[in-house]
């Protein structure tokens, strides 16, 4: 897997499925110089077996699950949508699984912040895997777990970027009948290494230890326009254009390249389910535009749409058609800035704190003003 002829950025997105498989352990992943994950193959352990080709996403494109139904909805519990950053689709379908003694997946926080798939098993748990993070998750060992929780006889729920998600299916090949994959429509995932180097920049700010990011912080009913952090027990917020590195993954400069190309900006998934924001809400049901946040749904199958009948009595919804709900991501990647690669150079070479500085940090440099 990775550096053969012809080989080049696009064509890998990170997801990691490759490791995870390789009955030699002849793959490893490197941090390359812009902060995304690759994997690299030992020549020498390699059997030429041909596993890890077989489940990477960009090599095997998803056909579609064949239906698609088109539903708004929001969380009847404003608890439950607070605490995530949509409607709350995502913490209702986890919710239901783990009444079932099911298992839930999702990118939560690591030790030192860096954003990571892991499992949760009860609603504490599950409180840390809600929310976006425009950060790529790592997916280290997460395939294998999956599939024994499965061979166990558990139900799970996965929920990722629609390349991760295709990446499961195709790890599991077809042995996956108590699994809920649920994808997101997904704009493109910002670098890892920029993030780590962004932590450890505010840490050193703040004069403290970040506990918590949100990206979506709903406070101020602005659909999520906030964000806030935790250093130590001090909480500091600012309106989330204000954060550099919101800006750095908006202005589509700190992007991973494959998401540039990505093929999965579409409808058609191999998903049971797509969820997303509901964009232009208040031209499809103004009276569901309350600043608190609506989810898109998609629903692919009919494991999916049983599941969705047994979750509409906890919502406000409805149907609708595919033309209100094409979104840009549902129909071209996101186009990389102009300057991304002066940008990436910048980053590569020179101290964090100048290059910082020198993108526009130098107004969070200035004490974060508490807008909540
Ligand atoms: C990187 C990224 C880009 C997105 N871009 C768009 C977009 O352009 N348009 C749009 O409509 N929606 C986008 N979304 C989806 C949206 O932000 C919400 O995540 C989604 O609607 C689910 O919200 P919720 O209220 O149902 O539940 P939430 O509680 O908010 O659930 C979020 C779910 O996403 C998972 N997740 C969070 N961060 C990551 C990550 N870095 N990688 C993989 N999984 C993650 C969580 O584990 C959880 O399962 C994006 C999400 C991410 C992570």
């Amino acid at each position: 897997m990775g550096k053969g002829k012809g080989w080049e950025k696009e064509n890998c997105c990170g997801c990691q499925a490759c490791k995870d498989i390789c009955p030699a352990g002849a793959i490893h992943m490197y941090m390359d110089g812009e902060g995304f994950l690759y994997p690299e193959t030992d020549e020498g352990k390699c059997t030429g077996c041909g596993l890890c080709e077989s489940v990477c996403p960009l090599k095997n494109n998803s056909r579609g699950s064949g239906q698609e139904l088109y539903f708004g909805m929001q969380a009847k519990d404003d608890r439950t949508r607070y605490s995530s950053s949509s409607g709350g689709m995502f913490p209702l379908l986890a919710s239901e699984v783990l009444k079932k003694q099911g298992v839930v997946y999702g990118a939560g926080y690591g030790s030192r912040m860096e954003v990571l798939h892991k499992s949760a098993r009860n609603s504490g748990q599950l409180e840390g895997i809600k929310r976006t993070k425009y950060v790529q998750s790592s997916l280290d060992g997460i395939y294998r777990e999956i599939q024994r929780e499965l061979e166990q006889g558990h139900q799970v729920l996965f929920c990722g970027t629609p390349c991760q998600a295709q990446a499961l299916r195709l790890f599991l090949g077809g042995k996956d009948e108590g699994l809920i994959l649920v994808d997101l429509i997904c704009y493109g995932v910002a670098s890892p290494g920029i993030w780590g180097d962004y932590v450890k920049y505010l840490e050193r700010r703040y004069k403290g230890k970040m506990k918590n990011f949100s990206f979506r912080d709903k406070r101020n009913r602005d659909n999520g326009h906030t964000c806030s952090f935790m250093i130590d027990d001090r909480e500091e917020a600012l309106p989330l254009y204000q954060d550099v590195f919101s800006r750095m993954y908006a202005g589509n400069y700190s992007i991973r390249p494959s998401c540039h190309c990505c093929r999965f900006c579409k409808t058609e998934r191999s998903s049971d389910f797509t969820i997303g924001d509901f964009w232009g809400i208040e031209k499809v049901r103004p009276g569901f535009d309350d600043g608190m946040g609506n989810s898109l749904v998609i629903v692919h199958t009919k494991k999916a749409e049983e599941l969705w009948k047994e979750l509409k009595k906890e919502t406000r919804w409805f149907a609708c058609q595919k033309e209100d709900v094409l979104q840009p991501r549902l129909q071209t990647p996101t186009m990389a800035a102009k300057r991304r690669g002066l940008f990436m150079k910048a980053y590569e070479r020179l101290p964090f704190s100048l290059f910082i500085n020198l993108v526009g940090g130098w107004k969070q440099g200035r004490r974060a003003k508490k807008v909540l």
